[in-house]
Parts: C-alpha cells; sequence; structure tokens
C-alpha cells in the first residue's frame, strides 16, 4: 500500500539515560498541530549489551502504542506511526487530535549510560480509505467440554516474531481449542487475532503487563489497562491495575514469579486480586518447581488462585517456543471467551504436556471437582482418571501442599482409573501431580519438574477459612 505523504519535522529532542539515579520513565510532550493526519514518533539510541528502553505514545484522548526490541543490540530504532486506518506495529490506528502529546520511554532497566533521539513528525497522509471489516467471526462455539489452550504468546507487534494469522495457524496446526494473546503493553495486535477466531478456536483479547519487578497477564480485556506501574509513590500501582482488570470482568494473573531479574517482587500485591498463577512455564526450567510451592503457599494461606500454564511463545514453531507442548485445559460452558474466563475463574483447569485427566472428591454422598469446594463428613474418597500416558507415569496426591501418597501407572492409551481414600480428612485441598517415571527409587523422588506431565487445580474440603 502506498501512501502520498508530506512530513513535517515538529520536534527533536535529546536526551540520555543512566543506571543512577534511577529513573523509571521519561516523558516528552509535544505539540501536534491542527490538520495532522499522519503522526510518526520515532525513538533512536545506541545499546551496547543491556538498556532496554520502551517507546510509547499518548495523545489527548489516551494511549496510542508502545514500542519494543528486547533482544537486538546496536543502533536500536522505535518507530510508532499511525493516522486514520493505518497504523505500525505497536500502534493504534485512528485519527490524530491536535494538542499536547506525549512520549515515554519507559526504563525498564540499563547498566549503560545511553544517548537517545526523539523524533517527533507531524504531517499529512493519503491513505486508501479502509473500512472497518464488519468483525463477522465467530469466536469459539457453545457446548461445555474440556478444552484446551495457550494463554502465554506474543506477535510481532510486541517483541515476538510472527504475525497474529500465522501465531492464530499455529494454534489450529498444533491443537490448541483457545488462543490468548498477551503482548507486552499494546492492544494493537487484538483485531488483527480476533480476526482470526473460528468456531474451531476461540480468542481470548490479553495484555502482559511488563513491570520493573514482574510480568503480569490480564486475561479477558475489553479495553487497554494501563500497565505502567512503576512510577515511584504513584497511585496507579499493581493492586489499582488488577482492580481495573477485575471491573472489565478479566483476570489477573502473575507469570513466571522466579524469572531472575523478570521475577515478580512486587510485594505490595493484594493476593485476594489474584485470579491465575503460572505453574508451569515452558522456558523456566528449575523456576517451575519453585513456582508450584509457592503457589501452594497462597492456596495454604486460604487464596484460591487457579494454576495453568504458559509457553510464553515469541515464535509459535520454534524450540520450546512451539505452541502445542503444554495446555491449560479448561473445563468450559462453552468455548467461547466468556466460557473459558468462568472456568478460569472457578479452577476448572489442570495444566497437561498430554495425558487428560478427570479428577473428582467424594464425602457423604456429595461429589467435588477441581474449584469445588467438598463439605466433610468422615472419610474422603479420590478418583483420579488418566489417559493418554505416552510414558510410565508416577501420580502424586498432594494434600494442603504435602505429600499425600503416589502410585505408578503403566503407559497406556486406555484410561487408568484410581480410587484413593483419605480417612483423616481435614480441611484443606487436594490437588494431583503426575510425573514420566523417573528411575529412583519407590521411596524419593519423582516430582522433577523437567518430568512433568500433568498438575491438576485443587478440590478443597470443608468450610471456607
Ligand atoms: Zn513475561
Amino acid at each position: 500500500m502506498t501512501a502520498t505523504q508530506q512530513q513535517t519535522t515538529v520536534t527533536e529532542l535529546r536526551g540520555q539515560v543512566s543506571p543512577l539515579p534511577r529513573v523509571h520513565y521519561l516523558h516528552h510532550e509535544f505539540e501536534v498541530p491542527d490538520g495532522t493526519t499522519r503522526l510518526s514518533v520515532t525513538l533512536r539510541f545506541h545499546k551496547l549489551r543491556r538498556c532496554q528502553l520502551f517507546l510509547s505514545v499518548f495523545g489527548p484522548g489516551g494511549y496510542r502504542g508502545t514500542r519494543m526490541n528486547p533482544g537486538a543490540v546496536g543502533d536500536i530504532v522505535l518507530e510508532l506511526s499511525f493516522g486514520e486506518g493505518f497504523a505500525s506495529l505497536g500502534a493504534l490506528p485512528g485519527s490524530i487530535e491536535s494538542g499536547i502529546w506525549r512520549a515515554q520511554i519507559d526504563v525498564e532497566n540499563t547498566d549503560e549510560t545511553a544517548d537517545y533521539l526523539l523524533t517527533v513528525e507531524a504531517g499529512t497522509a493519503e491513505h486508501p480509505a479502509e473500512a472497518p471489516a464488519a468483525n463477522t467471526v465467530t469466536n469459539g462455539r457453545p457446548g461445555a467440554g474440556w478444552y484446551r489452550g495457550e494463554l502465554h504468546s506474543h506477535t510481532h507487534h510486541s517483541d515476538g516474531k510472527a504475525s497474529a494469522a500465522a501465531v492464530a495457524g499455529a494454534a489450529r496446526q498444533y491443537g490448541l481449542d483457545f488462543l490468548a494473546l498477551t503482548d507486552h503493553f499494546t492492544t494493537s495486535s487484538w483485531p488483527e487475532i480476533t480476526a482470526q477466531a473460528g468456531p474451531d478456536l476461540a480468542i481470548i483479547q490479553s495484555l502482559e503487563l511488563t513491570g520493573h519487578r514482574g510480568h503480569a497477564n490480564m486475561h479477558g480485556l475489553s479495553e487497554w489497562v494501563n500497565p505502567f506501574v512503576d512510577e515511584p509513590g504513584s497511585v496507579w500501582d499493581i493492586n489499582a491495575v488488577a482492580r481495573a482488570v477485575r471491573v472489565q470482568g478479566g483476570l489477573f494473573g502473575v507469570n513466571h514469579a522466579f524469572s531472575n531479574s523478570l521475577g515478580w517482587r512486587y510485594h505490595e500485591l493484594d493476593w485476594s486480586l489474584c485470579d491465575v498463577f503460572e505453574i508451569y512455564h515452558h522456558l523456566e526450567g528449575p523456576n517451575n518447581a519453585a513456582q508450584l510451592s509457592f503457589w501452594d503457599g497462597l492456596l495454604r494461606a486460604g487464596h484460591r488462585v487457579t494454576g495453568v500454564a504458559g509457553t510464553d511463545s515469541h515464535d509459535p514453531h520454534a524450540g520450546r517456543h512451539r505452541l502445542g507442548q503444554v495446555f491449560t485445559v479448561l473445563g468450559a460452558d462453552s468455548l467461547t471467551p466468556g466460557g473459558l474466563l468462568g472456568a478460569l475463574r472457578a479452577g476448572r483447569a489442570y495444566v497437561s504436556l498430554g495425558p487428560e485427566l478427570s479428577f473428582t472428591a467424594e464425602a457423604g454422598g456429595k461429589v467435588a471437582g477441581m474449584g469445588e469446594e467438598l463439605p466433610l463428613s468422615g472419610p474422603v474418597r479420590l478418583h483420579i482418571g488418566l489417559s493418554g500416558l505416552a510414558f510410565p507415569a508416577r501420580v502424586f496426591v498432594m494434600k494442603n501442599g504435602l505429600y499425600h501418597t503416589h502410585l505408578d501407572l503403566p503407559a497406556s492409551s486406555d484410561e487408568a482409573r484410581v480410587e484413593i481414600e483419605d480417612a483423616d480428612s481435614i480441611p484443606g485441598y487436594y490437588r494431583v501431580e503426575a510425573y514420566a517415571r523417573p528411575a529412583q527409587s519407590d521411596s524419593s523422588g519423582g516430582r522433577e519438574w523437567q518430568n512433568t506431565l500433568l498438575l491438576s487445580n485443587p478440590i478443597y474440603t470443608g468450610g471456607p477459612k
């Protein structure tokens, strides 16, 4: 698509970032004249090794996009340009209001002192008028079931490699029923990804808060939530964001909590505002064991947080980023965003690297499934069914975060059904873990994260705490 355009340079600003003093955001205001139909904001800097700067633009009417390229070194150029009917990657299309605009440089971290140049060009553009495509796609389908999908994936609108269409294509190729696109900061990929939905693939609009002390996925949003929570002393903190997500009917979840400098350090988070927690992250290696232990701590403190998986895919066909190697499986009323969010909120969910699970608990004639609470009256009988075991598996039942019992199952394509009775039932929760069976002795070993096959969510027992 060619456009005739005349650019007028409005502003050139120079500045510098350095490790100290620690500055989280740099703000530059500029004025956009009347009659502007194309705006271009470009940040240029030279990066030797570790200097992560992200560019965002805000107009008088609000947020207009973010550009990042954290993997690059050398001469970095981050550009956001847009107008009615067109936008560069990361940017939101729309008319250009005249008045005071703001460029924000998010200094995620820097070990270097680096000079930067911020250029604002305002002008006119004649783009072929693109009639907004009527959104006629069907997002999912009715019918209750256990659906498997991905809750953590990126496109080239943030730091992923592929387009939204390519990510959706990979999701279908690898057998996913649903996909949450969690680009960093920006909603610019939402129109493209929702256009890829269909009866066979439900799309959830999500966003990854990419803060200086941790990352959080926000699922089921209808509009952008301001993810910039690192201005010291600002009332717009991590709890304000989590509440804003809930106001939209969405869910707030903590990602890769032990990922070193990208790990979770927002100690002020009110964990009762946390809906989901990544208990299995496909790139996090041994940190998965720490995530699981920390989650048990939340559960033991009475927070009913749903454990989920994340591939954190930045390239849907590549290595451990390839979609479809780990799933979050949701027991949903329908394969729709609303049905899937309902299942996540309720805890009808498990993490799987292959097998399928059925898991219920029974006491005094009452039955509860994952996410539900079983009133205690005498012994508890757990019913565990596992199918699709490609490997001999060791299955653990965990009770209130501690080992309860384990048993070994052979590889089988048929469902293996197991019943376990616990005569010593106490308030709390049971959950199930399955691992490809190790060679170790029976008395120790078996919960090695790298052999993970399946992690259930809890069935709760007893009254509310
Ligand atoms: Zn992240």
